[in-house]
């Protein structure tokens, strides 16, 4: 016997049921993490076009570089455009604080230059009269503009159901096992934003909290599970540790 899906697709009990436990999981991992890490409220950055160019300027940095970097770029132009038509030396000069100011002063400016021509002018306010998939695809056209730094435009400037998923988020979500194994970052996002239910509130709290367990529990190298309040629903936990493999 079959059910139907919401996207239409049919589904045998036994899958069914399989989504349920991972839905009821993953609620309780995302609430303990919430638990640990306090639940934050949402307060947009800015405008979308400040945390597109502020996002690009995060890539491969602190957030103290990021804004040092944007304050500086801020300071040496006024406006968006004199940022756009400035010579290239001058605009790499402005973020050289942040890193990668060679990379991320012609992406900025070819950014601002494809804006200018799609819409005539400098702004992407309009992203917010958009379906979410729309938005998305308008600012992954962009060169240099990936599945994370559209999300981080969406869920911080707009307020919309958007995951962002950082190394951290790709890394922790990968081992409890809230996605499937090898799963990829751009492949996770989709995932995460539907076990969170698309809810805005809840999106911004697990990608926080997600971050927040990656940089003092489940880091990179060497776990620290011993400590870890996510142990018994957690698939690396119980496949390498209690197994006795790691
Ligand atoms: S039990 Fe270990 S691998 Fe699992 S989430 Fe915690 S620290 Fe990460």
């Amino acid at each position: 016997m079959t059910g139907r899906a919401a996207d239409g697709s049919t589904t045998s009990p036994g899958k069914e049921r399989r989504i349920a436990v991972d839905r009821l999981r993953s609620a309780r991992v995302f609430d303990l993490l919430d638990e640990t890490y306090g639940r934050h409220r949402w307060r947009s950055h800015g405008t979308p076009l400040d945390e597109l160019i502020g996002t690009v300027l995060s890539q491969n940095t602190s957030n103290v570089n990021t804004a040092r970097s944007f304050r500086s770029l801020r300071a040496a132009f006024p406006t968006w455009e004199a940022v756009r038509t400035a010579p290239e030396e001058a605009v790499i000069e402005a973020i050289r604080s942040g890193g990668l100011a060679r990379i991320k002063g012609p992406r900025i400016q070819a950014i601002l230059s494809a804006i200018a021509r799609a819409h005539g002018r400098l702004s992407l306010d309009h992203l917010a009269d958009l379906p979410i998939d729309a938005a998305k695809a308008e600012m992954t056209a962009l060169h240099g503009v990936g599945p994370k730094t559209a999300a981080c435009v969406l869920l911080f400037s707009l307020g919309q159901p958007a995951m962002p998923v950082d190394t951290h988020v790709h890394r922790v979500s990968g081992r409890i096992g809230l996605v499937p194994p090898r799963t990829s970052a751009a492949a996770c996002q989709p995932l995460l934003e539907d076990l969170l239910g698309r809810d805005r509130d809840r999106i911004l709290n697990g990608h926080l909290n997600l971050i927040a367990h990656g940089q003092q529990v489940c880091r990179a190298q060497r776990p620290r599970c011993e400590s870890c309040p996510l142990q018994s629903d957690c698939d690396y936990y119980r496949a390498v540790r209690v197994s006795g493999d790691g």
